[in-house]
């Protein structure tokens, strides 16, 4: 039977120093931070290893002020920022440690287990390679990659699906079935608006649902100034 007692490691520990780590998680996000919480709970020293230089992953980095509602014990909902923040600061007072700026490239698997080395077997490299669309697993399918290739052939789908979107300022992001179109519904739609005078349009990336989001947007806004300022 599970136990459910909360264990909690002791507060002395010198974490600096451990002959190695009980677990070592990948990445701060919801999923990350959620974990962390309960192996840390279970008295196991846990530490997370995380690319970019602050927690709370999606939530924290793509929609800080969307309030989400989906999330149970918050009937009112709550923000992207404050979930990351509430659930970062949890696991801080479990002693669930943090290693912000690095980047998981690799596992070596070894029994060579080297001295003043807590992390053992994790090889870590610092945040710097960046993953392309076309690495993505979903792409590994060439039948997902035929059917995203038919769709951005064809100007009549690629016309509808933007003129459906709600044009509005910003950045737009459109994920599965929220196209309303089941067959963009294994793809993920970015677009930005540009105007110039009367004339407006939208510069987008369509790709994988699971894609690197903060590089995208930032591609698509800059390539929308740029295009905004080009045609002033
Ligand atoms: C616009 C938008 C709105 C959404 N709205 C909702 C909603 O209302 N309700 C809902 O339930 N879900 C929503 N989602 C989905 C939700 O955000 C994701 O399901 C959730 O963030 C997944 O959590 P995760 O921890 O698995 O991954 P992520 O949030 O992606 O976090 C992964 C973390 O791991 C880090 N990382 C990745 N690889 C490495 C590595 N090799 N080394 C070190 N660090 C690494 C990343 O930097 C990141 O911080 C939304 C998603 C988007 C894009």
């Amino acid at each position: 039977m599970a136990d459910f007692n909360v264990k909690t490691l002791e507060a002395d520990l010198d974490f600096e120093h451990l002959p190695y780590w009980d677990v070592v998680i990948v990445g701060a996000g919801p999923a990350g931070l959620a974990a962390g919480l309960t192996t840390a709970h279970r008295a196991l020293t846990t530490l997370i290893i995380e690319a970019k230089d602050s927690p709370g992953g999606q939530p924290h980095f793509l929609y800080a002020d969307k309030r989400i509602v989906d999330i149970p014990g918050f009937p009112d909902g709550i923000t992207g920022e404050e979930l990351s923040e509430r659930t970062y600061r949890q696991a801080v007072n479990a002693l669930v440690q943090f290693r912000f700026n690095e980047e998981l490239q690799s596992i070596e698997d070894t029994d060579e287990l080297h001295d003043n080395d807590p992390l053992k077997r994790v090889e870590i490299h610092v945040l710097g390679q960046t993953s392309v669309l076309g690495e993505q697993p979903e792409f590994a399918s060439s039948d997902k990659m035929r059917r995203l290739l038919t769709l951005t052939e064809s100007n009549e789908h690629l016309t509808e699906i933007l003129r459906r979107r709600h044009v509005s300022p910003g950045v737009s992001i459109t994920i599965g079935n929220e196209h309303g179109d089941p067959r963009f519904e294994n793809f993920t739609i970015v677009t930005s608006e540009y105007r110039a005078g009367s004339l407006a349009g939208v510069i987008g990336v369509i790709g994988p649902t699971r894609m690197p989001y903060e590089k995208v947007i930032a591609v698509v806004t800059h390539a929308s100034r740029l295009v905004s300022d080009l045609l002033d």
